[in-house]
């Protein structure tokens, strides 16, 4: 019955192009307290363009690079993957410039943001050679999560519209909430299902920044808790939650010394994959 219905919703992706625009008119605040690991401002406060944190290549030494990712399978190496939640937002062009002053790539799972500056920052993560992932349309869990057909045309639209604006076609995707969320009426396996029926691997996370608190965490509590998470994984492999957010700057501001305490701790810094080849892990909660 599922299937029938992702069918019947694929044929919607045309439509769901035109309405992309319409759907995004309805971004609403999302601020559920229990959610501290995604939560969705509002799509005006992601425009305001002079509040850009520029960050200085000057201060940046040796870069890390990843190189080719098939040099990197599981076991051989420390791997660590930065992931960047609900963006673009004013605050990419600082992450992107931080990125590219270490020489390190990142996967940014994002929303729909359809202002010139936003649609330009899913152009600059695709072609800085990192890797797009996606997220949610609405972002709105309720509705994300309503029904299957519902999960099917949010995840669809996201597919579509990121498409639509740079080219790439992510098969790549993480839960709003997690994939073991508990805001969802129906069992989770059912959306996990949709997302492999239309070949497309999620990921969860190991690590998390605590960045989505409210009023936002301190540049030192964030660096302390992603590399304390490291740390406590004792040397394998570390997916890394953070959000790109207008009001995020701390997690910008805390970026820096966290690649460093990757880098001093031994790890390698990689994009995820999203090649069917890909020994990236999943991370899946149970
Ligand atoms: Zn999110």
């Amino acid at each position: 019955m599922f299937r029938e219905n992702i069918k019947r919703s694929m044929r919607y992706i045309g439509i769901l192009l035109i309405t992309v625009p319409i759907l995004n008119n309805v971004f609403v605040y999302d601020v559920n307290p229990s959610d501290l690991d995604c939560v969705v401002i509002s799509e005006e406060e992601s425009v305001k363009e002079n509040e850009v944190i520029a960050a200085d290549p000057n201060v940046y030494s040796d870069p890390v690079v990843p190189g080719n990712l098939e040099m990197f399978p599981a076991g051989t190496v420390k791997r660590a993957y930065l992931t960047f939640d609900d963006g673009p937002s004013v605050n990419t062009d600082a992450i992107l410039a931080i990125l590219n002053a270490y020489g390190v790539k990142a996967s940014f799972f994002v929303n729909n943001k359809t202002d010139p500056a936003n649609i330009e920052r899913y152009r600059m993560i695709a072609a800085g050679g990192h890797t797009l992932g996606l997220h949610s349309t609405s972002h709105v869990y309720s509705q994300v999560y309503k029904s299957a057909d519902a999960f099917v045309n949010d995840f669809a639209a996201n597919q579509a519209y990121v498409a639509s604006v740079t080219g790439v076609i992510p098969t790549i995707y993480r839960f709003p909430g997690g994939s073991n969320n508990s805001v969802s009426p129906l069992d989770n396996s059912i959306y996990e299902n949709i997302l492999n029926s239309a070949g497309v691997k999620y990921y969860d996370w190991n690590v998390s920044a605590g960045d989505a608190v409210r009023p936002a965490a301190t540049k030192s509590a964030i660096v302390s808790r992603v590399l304390g998470g490291c740390d406590s994984k004792g040397g394998g492999d570390v997916m890394i939650l953070m959000h790109d957010l207008p009001e995020k700057k701390t997690t910008v501001e805390a970026l820096p010394e966290i690649i460093e305490g990757l880098v001093q701790r031994g790890y390698v810094i990689l994009p995820i994959d999203p090649t069917a080849t890909s020994t990236t892990p999943t991370f899946h909660f149970e």
